[in-house]
């Protein structure tokens, strides 16, 4: 395969899909973009303005009116980019506990994944880019040169996440991470619009006995021939 201009990673939560796609794009000098920050920031916004998430309407028009800026990183504080969202800088308040038990929901809803995919195709269409989330392959950008499915199991991941959020000073419970981490991925799994799921055309990376240099080599050695 040549090298490819469009890459599609999808996966689980905290596969290591980010990391991964962050290395690869700056290695390749591509655009890198993680779809779930979209996800998160109208869901944040949501917990903020609307007393029940269970109001469809009214998070749906959150989707359709909310612009998300997502610029290089302004501080060295490990993050990979800054989130912006109506002038304020969202990049650490997208990450907590109830943002991320609460997301699943908010992107089942048909219209938020409309308004969302639609940004995405257009960022997706504008240079050569690592795009990172669920349905990039099978549903945001089916046309990618190459597919990736990134995998790993359950504890592995929340093992991953735990030593993730110790390393910023933060405290965290590897129970309460793994079972938010299940929930999280059976709900994004079975909503009926664009589920997690490997694309057909995708190559599937079990990364549990992998470190991070090792699957990026195993996925430039996919168009290094
Ligand atoms: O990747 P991350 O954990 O930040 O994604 C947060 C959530 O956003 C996922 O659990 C999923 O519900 C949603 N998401 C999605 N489609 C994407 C990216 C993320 O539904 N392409």
């Amino acid at each position: 395969m040549k090298q490819p201009n469009l890459i599609a990673i999808d996966g689980p939560a905290a596969s290591g899909k980010s990391t991964v796609a962050e290395i690869l794009a700056n290695e390749l000098n591509y655009m890198f973009f993680d779809t779930g920050v979209m996800y998160r920031a109208v869901t944040l916004i949501a917990l903020n303005q609307i007393s029940d998430l269970d109001m469809e309407h009214e998070v749906v028009a959150i989707a359709d009116s909310i612009e998300i800026d997502v610029r290089k990183p302004s501080k060295g504080d490990g993050r990979k980019y800054d989130v912006w969202v109506n002038g304020k800088d969202i990049t650490w308040e997208i990450r907590q506990p109830a943002v991320d038990a609460n997301v699943s929901k908010v992107s089942a809803y048909a219209g938020v994944r409309t308004a969302m995919t639609s940004q995405q195709r257009r960022i997706g269409m504008k240079s050569n880019v690592v795009m990172v989330g669920r349905d990039i392959g099978t549903v945001v950008l089916p046309e990618a040169d190459l597919k990736v499915y990134l995998d790993a199991s359950a504890e592995e991941r929340a093992k991953r996440r735990h030593a993730e959020i110790i390393s910023r000073g933060d405290e965290a419970d590897y129970e309460k991470i793994l079972e938010s981490m299940i929930r999280r991925d059976k709900i994004d799994s079975t909503r009926a619009v664009a589920p997690l799921k490997p694309a057909d055309d995708a190559v599937i990376i079990h990364s549990d006995h992998l470190c991070v240099a090792e699957v990026v080599h195993k996925i430039k050695d996919l168009f290094a021939t």
